[in-house]
């Protein structure tokens, strides 16, 4: 019987490794089944899920309450395409600018997308309401961003593994140090052309950077006093990840432009949205963007029932109040411990990073040990390790993780 439930794994990884492209190098489990903070893999064997599909799980697999409106309306109307208005659109727009408390949202579909609309918005923006000369206007971004993959999003990308042989890149963008007030005045300052100022409120593929107390606050208010929009990219810490509905209300930070992709459909299908007010928003006119799928029924129905399951459930309480025990029970460990160096992040967007050289292969094998103890983690940039349940976790279950967690940890200590 082992013998065959190892066979399983290996024919699927076998079967993408033929016949798919190699744009990922996954950690070698195969699952085929989800529910609430567990996944299951094809030898039945049982894991906690800590990555939740980079956040877009908050909601926990398989929510009864998100498939059971994505199968309704999979059954009555699914697309139309924006060529003809359909009865959900409308509905789930008003629903989700009172939510975030905007006036409008543009739907789109994946997170790049989402910010790929941004950045168009901003640039249309600085030339018919601020001013900006034809072809001039620059958008602030930061170092070490993660935004998507489309060619534009690469272009201001200092991964080199993203953005080599991707070129020419798309002009109009300059990069800054994160969590740099001063970098980021001086770039307002030295540059009547500068836009936007599109900004991570944790960096989460970078290794989850949490930025200094008041970054966000200061650089909005540096954004509005040089006249610039302040562009909130919560497509992976938006929609109560970090213990709050989004990132920038730790900070009491109303974005210009806000952002979400991932958990607003709740790991179900992809949707996206930008969200902004009417003297943003209205400089999109018909013909400027769009998107056959954006907008579709499906992916309003579910994304209504995504939000809805975030207040019912208390979600970003939960999450605030999982993230600290997390953190104290971790630093409990890392007091005494040789192979970690520290945990950091807010809610439960939370990394540990190693005490080992960026080359060394230390946190793939704590993540394949991880798996073998049945919890699923991956290695982001450098040698930290992202985790990242979803928010439906209880306090029981959190604690039994913190036990793996430690449990492998002290397998690598010198
Ligand atoms: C994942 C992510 C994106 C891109 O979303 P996709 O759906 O993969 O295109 C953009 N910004 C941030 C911050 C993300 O984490």
């Amino acid at each position: 019987m082992a013998v065959l439930e190892k066979k399983a794994t290996q024919d699927a990884i076998d079967l993408e490794n033929k016949y798919g492209a190699h744009n990922y190098h996954p950690l070698p489990v195969v699952l085929s089944k989800g529910e609430g903070v567990y996944v299951w893999d094809v030898e039945g064997k049982k894991y906690y899920d800590f990555l939740s599909a980079y956040s877009a799980v908050n909601q926990g697999h398989c929510h009864p309450k998100i498939v059971g409106a994505m199968d309704a309306q999979a059954k009555t109307l699914t697309l139309t395409s924006r060529a003809f208005y359909n009865d959900m659109l409308g509905k789930y727009e008003k629903y989700a600018s009172e939510y975030f408390n905007f006036d409008k949202l543009l739907p789109m579909n994946t997170g790049a997308e989402a910010v790929e609309t941004a950045l168009k918005i901003c640039r249309k923006w600085a030339y018919e309401k601020k001013g900006i000369s034809e072809n001039e206007a620059e958008i602030i971004v930061c170092t070490n961003n993660f935004h998507g993959r489309t060619t534009t999003i690469i272009s201001f990308s200092n991964d080199e593994v993203a953005r080599n042989h991707f070129g020419p890149y798309t002009q109009g963008f300059t990069k800054i140090e994160y969590d740099n007030l001063e970098a980021l005045k001086d770039a307002l300052e030295n540059n009547k052309n500068v836009a936007g100022f599109l900004v991570e409120p944790i960096q989460g593929e970078a290794g989850v950077y949490v930025p200094s107390k008041g970054y966000l606050r200061e650089a909005k208010a540096l954004c509005e006093a040089n006249n610039v929009l302040f562009i909130a990219d919560e497509v992976q810490t938006g929609i109560a990840r970090t213990g709050k509905l989004l990132a920038v209300d730790h900070e009491n930070v109303k974005p210009d432009i806000l952002i979400l992709g991932k958990a607003l459909s709740g790991g179900a299908y992809p949707v996206s949205a930008v969200l902004a007010n009417d003297e943003v928003m209205n400089v999109i006119r018909p013909g400027n963007h769009g998107s056959t799928f954006g907008g579709n029924p499906v992916a309003a129905a579910v994304a209504m029932a995504a939000l809805d399951v975030i207040k019912d459930e208390n979600l970003a309480e939960n999450a605030e109040k999982l993230g600290q025990l997390f953190r104290s029970e971790l630093n409990k460990y890392i007091e005494n411990s040789s192979i970690v160096k520290l945990v950091r992040g807010k809610g439960l967007l939370n990394a540990i990073v190693i005490n080992d050289t960026e080359d060394s292969d230390t946190a793939w094998n704590m993540c394949l040990k991880l798996r073998d103890n049945g919890l699923l983690a991956k290695p982001t940039h450098g040698n930290i390790i992202r985790f990242a349940p979803p928010l439906v976790m209880n306090e029981e279950q959190l604690l039994d993780c913190v036990s793996i967690i430690t449990k492998t940890l002290k397998e690598f200590e010198k």
